[in-house]
């Protein structure tokens, strides 16, 4: 299987600059998720490694071989996009081994090649229907069939769950994690959906206007945000942030004041400077009788698996909570809560995160 090497990628469309001085490498085999909000640059990447946009300036090696200048035929890569793009009038059969017939690969290979990616993606029953007669979950299996038969080096997917319903995305998460392991291909997967994001990839690349904020394994993204945006993307329910006013260096870490309330952080003081903001998630904030803040509860969602506690400071300040699943805890009451100093994270005037 093939890493591969982005270096010093540059994107222009007009004046406007999409990605800039961009350098990654993915190693052989790897699931690598492309994540971040709209528009900040993810599917115009993938669609330069795919060959389908030219770069600007800089090198893609996929393997041992620089591909810029190649066209995407030529690069070992297939891609699997948002709408499937079947053709509606080709059976499914057709649909998977148009590429292949197409490149003249004879067609005992082509049926073979339909038959395994059918197995394996269960599309067996379905294969004489057209694109018209199927699910929006079925559909999406055939554009991945029509990329394993192509046994590329690489798989590139541009956010392929986003028009499946909740259940169907979820199960097919799992579909592919699972192909990805059979099949130990290289694979780049775009989202702004953090879920996905966690769930499927090994490394997380996050991405906002065009630059690389963090690259990292999903936990050590959630737990090690490098900036304020990325604690903000990953996660839901999202982190608190809250405005710090005095802080006091204590022991390892710090007491804090924030709207009569003190609250204590293990992250070390010496490299803060600038105006500071606590972060905190909400499962990290937890109702404690002996809690050192007093919140009033505004919003009560409950998960099953626990409850999300929408809480007012009474400086006005948000802080989300967790409680268990069956809370006691009801709209209107006032608790107290405790934060894990240990679980608290530090941004400075920068937006750099610092951590205990
Ligand atoms: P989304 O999740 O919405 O698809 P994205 O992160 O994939 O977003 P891109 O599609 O890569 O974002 O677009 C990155 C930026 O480049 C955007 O600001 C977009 O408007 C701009 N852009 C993309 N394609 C073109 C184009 N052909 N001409 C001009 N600008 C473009």
């Amino acid at each position: 299987m093939s890493g591969i090497e982005l270096t010093s990628i540059n994107k222009a469309f007009g004046a406007y600059e999409a990605i800039a001085n961009l350098s990654l490498s993915v190693s052989p085999g790897e699931f690598v998720v492309f994540l971040g909000p709209s528009g900040c640059g993810k599917t115009t990447l993938l669609r330069m490694i795919a060959g389908l946009e030219p770069v600007s300036a800089g090198e893609i090696s996929i393997g041992d071989r620089r591909v810029e200048h190649l066209p995407p035929g030529q690069r070992g890569v297939a891609m699997v996009f948002q709408n499937y793009a079947l053709y509606p009038h080709k059976s499914v059969a057709e649909n998977m081994g148009f590429g292949l017939r197409n490149i003249g690969v004879d067609k005992a290979t082509v049926a073979a090649k339909i038959q395994e990616a059918a197995r394996i993606l269960q599309l067996e029953a379905l294969l004489d229907r057209k694109p018209g007669q199927l699910s929006g979950g079925q559909r999406q299996r055939v554009a991945i069939g029509r990329a394993i038969v192509k046994s590329p080096e690489v798989f590139l997917f541009d956010e392929p769950l986003s028009n499946l319903d909740a259940m169907l995305r979820a199960r097919t998460r799992v579909e592919i994690a699972r192909l990805h392991k059979r099949l130990g291909a290289t694979m780049i997967f775009v989202t702004h959906d953090q879920i996905e994001a966690m769930t499927m990839a090994e490394k997380i690349v996050v991405m906002s206007n065009g630059k690389i904020e963090q690259i990292g394994a999903p936990m050590e993204i959630y737990r090690r945000p490098s900036t304020r945006f990325v604690a903000s993307f990953v996660g839901v329910p999202a982190m608190n942030f809250l405005e710090i006013g005095e802080l006091r260096s204590e022991g390892d870490g710090a007491r804090i004041t924030l709207g009569g309330h003190d609250i204590r952080t293990a992250v070390p003081t010496a490299d803060l400077s600038g105006a500071l903001t606590l972060g905190v998630r909400p499962e990290a904030v937890r109702i404690n009788p002996q809690g050192s803040i007093e919140a009033k509860v505004d919003v009560v969602e409950r998960l099953g698996e626990k409850t999300v506690l929408h809480t007012q400071l009474a400086d006005g300040q948000q802080l989300i909570a967790e409680d268990v699943g069956e809370s006691r805890v009801r709209f209107g009451d006032v608790v107290r809560l405790e934060i894990d100093p240990l679980r608290t994270h530090i941004f400075d005037g920068k937006g750099v995160g610092h951590h205990p």
